[in-house]
């Protein structure tokens, strides 16, 4: 097992290793002033994975009620965030109390969310199932739901008290949902890490997630640490997904995010490799590591619809938008861009 603590506006460990399920309570009883729980999970995790959680916080002596929804993005909402919290009303849990999200990212967002709203914030402990909820979603305290307006507009930082990520229950993750974990764990290597993209690149197949999950918690502690509030360089966890999030866009979110985030490094890199602002290796070894990871690399967008579609994104500051720009293998810089430049390197990006 490993184990990272994350120093930001609360002070939390993230713990990454097989097994952690069953032991959930061991860890989050302690925590707790009060004796009861609203575990929140989907309809497709709950049924794995509830009963081993709820039988382990109920012998450490908490008293669990459950809250589960309909599994899939369609259901991060208002409306379900309103059916947590009054169900933490209706239930009468006080500050003493907690909320324990067992889920991916739609999960662990949606009862964050629901758990810093209740009474003004009671304690949340995040046990995420998808590669990309335990690589990055769980970890740096951004909660939301989505309008229909956009992803992730209603929202707010707020750190959890814990975050445990049981490894073993990736063996029931569907296969593209692994791979879609896989490009936000490359996204750090190519923002900060020569020897994360190392390590995944000569990685056997199949070969235990536990050190390329701490290696991406360690990259998002750091950056989270040096820029909670997302003032700066939290941006740079961004990588690929201005263009990324087009894509979704485009596809009506028939696309996964982290493919979407794939095609989106990809072509955003090729760009930057023929404008000759990045090393000119970054493509063709980038694109490997995607493949090799079960990832998408061509778009199947146009540059013209992209634009469009990155014109509405929410990361756009008056005509500027700040794109994250890789400048050699293992390194990308912040840079603030007008749809101009945009529009180039889309032209520049996208193959036919
Ligand atoms: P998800 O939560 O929809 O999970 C994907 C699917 O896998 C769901 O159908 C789920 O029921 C199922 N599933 C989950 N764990 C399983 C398991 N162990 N075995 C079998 N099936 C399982 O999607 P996700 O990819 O985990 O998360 C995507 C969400 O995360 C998006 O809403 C995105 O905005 C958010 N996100 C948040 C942050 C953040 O910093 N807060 C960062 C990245 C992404």
């Amino acid at each position: 097992m490993t184990e990272l603590e994350v120093k930001a506006s609360r002070r939390y460990t993230a713990a990454i290793g097989e097994g952690l399920l069953a032991h959930a309570g061991e860890r989050i009883a302690p925590l707790l002033k009060g004796r009861r729980v609203l575990l929140v999970s989907d309809d497709a995790v709950f049924p794995l994975y509830g009963a081993a959680v709820t039988e382990s916080l109920s012998r450490n002596g908490l008293a669990v009620e459950s809250f589960v929804f309909p599994a899939g993005e369609r259901f991060k909402t208002p409306e379900t965030l309103l059916s947590i919290i009054g169900r933490l009303a209706a239930l009468g849990l006080t500050k003493g109390d907690g909320v324990v999200a067992l889920g991916g990212g739609v999960v662990t967002d949606t009862a964050g969310l629901a758990a810093a709203l209740y009474r003004r914030g009671i304690p949340c402990f995040l046990l995420p199932t998808t590669l990309l909820a335990m690589a990055d979603a769980s970890v740096g305290g951004k909660t939301a739901v989505d309008l229909p307006e956009g992803k992730n507009l209603l929202g707010t930082v707020c750190q959890p008290r814990l975050v445990r990520c049981d490894t073993a229950a990736l063996r029931t993750l569907p296969a593209p949902q692994v791979a879609a974990g896989w490009a936000e764990i490359i996204k750090c290597g190519m923002i900060r890490s020569r020897a994360l993209l190392g390590s995944l690149e000569t990685a056997e197949p199949g070969s235990d997630p536990e050190p390329f999950i701490a290696a991406a918690v360690g990259i998002k502690r750091d950056v989270v640490e040096a820029d909670e509030w997302d003032g700066g360089e939290r941006q740079l966890l961004n990588f690929g997904h201005t263009v990324g999030h087009a894509i979704e866009l485009c596809s009506n979110y028939g696309c996964l995010h982290g493919h979407a985030v794939a095609m989106g490094m990809m072509i955003v890199t090729r760009a930057c490799c023929e404008r000759g602002d990045c090393a000119p290796e970054c493509e063709a070894r980038l694109r490997a590591l995607l493949e090799r990871y079960g990832l998408p690399v061509n778009c199947p967008c146009t540059a013209a619809e992209l634009l469009q579609a990155a014109s509405s994104d929410k990361k756009r500051e008056g005509d500027g938008i700040t794109l994250i720009l890789p400048r050699e293998w293992g390194r990308c810089e912040r840079k603030p861009t007008d749809l101009n430049e945009l529009k180039e390197l889309l032209e520049l990006g996208v193959r036919a």
